[in-house]
């Protein structure tokens, strides 16, 4: 789950990283009575579950409370990644000596937490992981015994040449890993982590990622999930039950069971294509969920084809097929259907397939192949 910066920071002041004040608004004129709180210049920020925010125009400096009301009209006017953007949050500008990155990912390739920091703080951290590696500077954590002292005081003097601000960046470093534990989070950033020009670390953006494992046991994390964050189609998956995420290929998937769901997508590559998403309609198979993952797919622009792969154990083939002759009459296909079903009442669920005028097939490579070929504008 994806936490907004201004919850992201607040829970981090629990764990006494410092940042500037800030407040949240919804409106201009709330921005510009933050602003004229504050007092002098603000920056003001959209709040919207996407890196990059500053790129995107979404993260202005206003020099007074009149600019802070029209940055925000302006912010709250935009869409970032798809996503709209309801809020936007209100600090005091700060001077900036220097960003430094500072993150802690649970790593599961050494199934340990990986902290790390770069001097090269403030721009897409993915871009130095690419482009300058050398520059990240990373420690792996034996949670056993969790960060130690020195671990954290070497790594940050290899962003830090100062001792004095070294020492300030380990503090924060603890407190951070000490964060992750506690929210139950699988990645926490601050980026940038700013040096004032009179010294001071000060965190000016956070991101946490809540691990969903994590969320029965913290009700009080659970309750920030903000719904209207998500994209339409994300939040209609959600509500039917399925797993879904939107991907920028043309192969429309629906699938059933998350491994089957990732190894269509290797094979529309393997041929290819490439998928528009990953979806998942789960081990029960009525036919409400084919319609909502009909519908999602379909609203789709990118998607030229559609692939359904549906292996039948507990998920039943006709249940499928129904689903798939329901979903048509309700929503109109303006692109083609591939449909590969086998298990379980296969045999049914290709006489009611083809009863309503369908191909069925039975061969994954097969049904692949086509939806790729016809997604690539083949007759
Ligand atoms: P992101 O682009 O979504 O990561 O949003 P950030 O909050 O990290 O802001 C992007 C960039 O805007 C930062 O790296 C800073 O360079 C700049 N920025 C953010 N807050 C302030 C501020 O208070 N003062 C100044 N001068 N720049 C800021
Ligand atoms: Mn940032």
């Amino acid at each position: 789950m994806n936490l907004h910066e201004y919850q992201a920071r607040a829970l981090l002041e629990r764990y006494g990283i410092p940042f500037p004040p800030a407040e949240v608004a919804t409106t201009p004129a709330e921005a510009r009575a933050i602003a004229q709180r504050l007092g002098g210049p603000v920056v003001v920020k959209a709040q919207v579950h996407a890196g990059g925010r500053g790129k995107a125009g979404g993260v202005q400096v206003a020099p007074d409370p009149e600019a802070a009301g029209a940055a925000a009209a302006r912010i709250l006017q935009l869409t970032i990644k798809g996503l709209a953007v309801h809020r936007v949050l209100v600090a005091p500008a700060t001077d900036i000596a220097a960003e430094t990155y500072m993150g802690v990912i649970v790593d599961r390739a050494s199934q340990r937490p990986l902290l790390m920091v770069s001097a090269a703080g403030g721009v897409d951290i993915e871009e130095v992981a690419a482009t300058a590696p050398e520059r990240i500077h990373r420690v792996s954590v034996d949670p056993r015994y969790g960060l130690l002292p020195h671990q954290a005081t070497a790594l940050a003097f290899g962003a830090y040449a100062d001792r004095g601000h070294a020492r300030a960046a380990a503090q924060i470093m603890q407190q951070l890993y000490t964060a992750v534990y506690g929210v139950g989070a699988s990645l926490a950033e601050i980026n940038p982590l700013a040096t004032t020009p009179d010294g001071r670390l000060l965190a000016l953006d956070a991101k946490i990622v809540i691990d969903d494992n994590e969320l029965d046991q913290r009700p009080e994390i659970a309750a920030l999930r903000d719904p209207t964050a998500d994209t339409p189609a994300e939040a209609r998956a959600r509500a039917a039950g399925l797993s879904f995420l939107k991907l920028s290929g043309s192969v429309g998937c629906c699938v059933n069971g998350a491994g089957l769901a990732m190894a269509t997508m290797d094979l529309v590559k393997h041929y290819g294509g490439e998928p528009a998403n990953f979806l998942d309609i789960g081990g029960s198979s009525s036919p409400g969920k084919v319609v909502a993952a009909l519908e999602i797919i379909t609203s789709d622009p990118a998607v030229k084809a559609i692939l359904f792969n549906i292996f039948g154990g507990i998920t039943r083939c006709d249940d499928v097929a129904q689903g798939i002759v329901q979903a048509t009459a309700h929503v109109s296909l303006r692109v083609p259907l591939v449909i590969r079903l086998t298990g379980t009442n296969d045999r049914q669920a290709v006489e009611i397939l083809t009863g309503a005028g369908f191909a069925a097939l039975t061969d994954m490579d097969d049904a692949v192949r086509r939806a790729v070929a016809l997604a690539a504008g083949a007759a």
